[in-house]
């Protein structure tokens, strides 16, 4: 029989690894809750064409790593590749933005971009970000990359590199556009058919590449910060002042551009050194023209993603399972209904409560009662249901003790 597996870049999350993942969306959740942000979820799958024109033709994403067919109805559609699109349309959708309304919005979920799986890259993979929509004050800018940061630490991450830029606005770019098409024009020799497609469509796209030589032209090539407009210009000065004044450690880098157009002005990327080659695990900047180019009203916007795999990868250790107060161990016909009512009694008074239903000898049931942790057994045969009494068996000491099920709630919660 064919051996059935999950595709190649998806992976089932289960085991000590999801308590994992379940700390970190706890942590994050209260981090954003205190920010008073509010969760958005919005659907996996969109509309082709809004990412399309959201993240821009030009881009990886849209031209060879979205997943995109043709529903049964004919409309194209696509699972989702990142989250910023999806919840700029629910917000021009139901009228979230006008004039002086500001919204903090957190989202979490899968996503998906058929890239080259390796560690820390998957064809199916988590993110947690952030949307602010409506203020362009520079303070907005400053507020969601030391949320980012502190998130990080909280989470108990260290060696993180807090990279930032400014990209500027379309105008500003325009004139750093030609430059970079003049000065990487001129080194056309060395270019591969990527680095080739890029220049033709989006020359920014050059100065991030992987490979060693074009990183080295890229060193060299005109700096985006020197073609700023002054109104970009001391905006960026204000969101880096800010960041010094809340100890964000922080890095200039003119050649971070990211891989989607719709960014403008501010754009950050948090880097783990622990991570190796996948080492950011956060992405994200200003996109103050996307939500007007897709039909709403005119509205500044910034926002981030975090990679949730590679949080996970960077902090490895599952946190310790809560404590199990008690395991029921039962037999008998009268036993039977009676370990249900225990089992629910007492979860309902807060306690953490395993049922054996295997209806093996209690000895055996005793055995995998010593094998989960728990730190009583609670032992029930049909003599015990009659006169509704438990035995407590105290799995440190092995001290046993009979009580009624009322009487046994307070010791199990006063249990060390
Ligand atoms: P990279 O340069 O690693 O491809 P990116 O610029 O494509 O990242 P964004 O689109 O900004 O990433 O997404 C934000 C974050 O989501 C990234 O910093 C990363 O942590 C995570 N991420 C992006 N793509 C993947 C993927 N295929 N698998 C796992 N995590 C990913
Ligand atoms: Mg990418």
């Amino acid at each position: 029989m064919e051996e059935r597996k999950a595709l190649r870049g998806t992976r089932d999350l289960f085991g000590t690894e999801i308590a994992l993942w379940q700390k970190i969306e706890a942590i994050a959740q209260a981090h954003l809750t205190r920010a008073r942000f509010t969760e958005v979820r919005t659907p996996i799958l969109e509309a082709t064409e809004l990412f399309a024109r959201g993240i821009g033709e030009a881009t990886d994403i849209v031209g060879k790593e979205m997943y995109s067919f043709v529903d049964r109805g004919d409309r194209p559609v696509t699972l989702r590749p990142e989250g910023t699109a999806g919840v700029v349309r629910a917000a021009i959708e139901h009228k979230w933005c006008g004039p002086g309304v500001v919204q903090k919005l957190w989202y979490r979920g899968a996503m998906f971009r058929y890239e080259r799986p390796q560690a820390g890259r998957q064809r199916q993979f988590h993110q947690l970000g952030i949307e602010v929509l409506g203020s362009d004050d520079p303070r907005a800018d400053a507020e969601a990359i030391a949320l980012a940061y502190d998130l990080l630490q909280a989470l108990g991450l260290s060696e993180l590199v807090v990279d930032v830029n400014s990209v500027g606005t379309p105008a500003d770019r325009q004139t750093y556009r030609q430059a970079l098409v003049d000065y990487f024009g001129a080194h056309q020799d060395l270019f591969d058919d990527e680095a080739r497609d890029r220049l033709a469509r989006n020359p920014l796209r050059l100065l991030d590449s992987k490979d060693p030589q074009m990183a080295a032209l890229a060193a060299a090539a005109p700096n985006i910060l020197e073609y700023l407009g002054a109104e970009s210009q001391a905006h960026f000065a204000q969101v880096q002042a800010y960041l010094t004044a809340l100890a964000v450690p922080y890095r200039l880098n003119p050649r971070l551009v990211r891989g989607l157009d719709y960014y403008t002005r501010t754009a950050f990327e948090i880097q783990s050194n622990a991570l190796g080659a996948q080492s950011a695990v956060c992405g994200g900047g200003r996109y103050d023209n996307l939500i007007g180019e897709l039909g709403g009203p005119p509205t500044p916007a910034i926002g981030w993603a975090m990679g949730l795999e590679r949080l996970v990868l960077l902090l490895g250790e599952p946190p310790a399972p809560p404590p199990l107060h008690a395991y029921i161990v039962a037999r008998g016909s009268l036993a039977a209904p009676f370990s249900l009512k225990v089992a629910q009694t007492l979860r309902a008074a807060g306690l953490t409560v395993d049922l054996d239903l295997t209806q093996a000898k209690l000895d055996k049931q005793l055995k995998r009662a010593a094998a989960s942790g728990a730190l009583a057994a609670i032992v029930l045969g049909d003599d015990e249901a009659q006169r509704e009494v438990l035995q407590l068996k105290w799995l440190q000491t092995g001290d046993r003790q009979e009580v009624t099920l009322a009487a046994s709630i307070p010791l199990l919660h006063g249990a060390p």
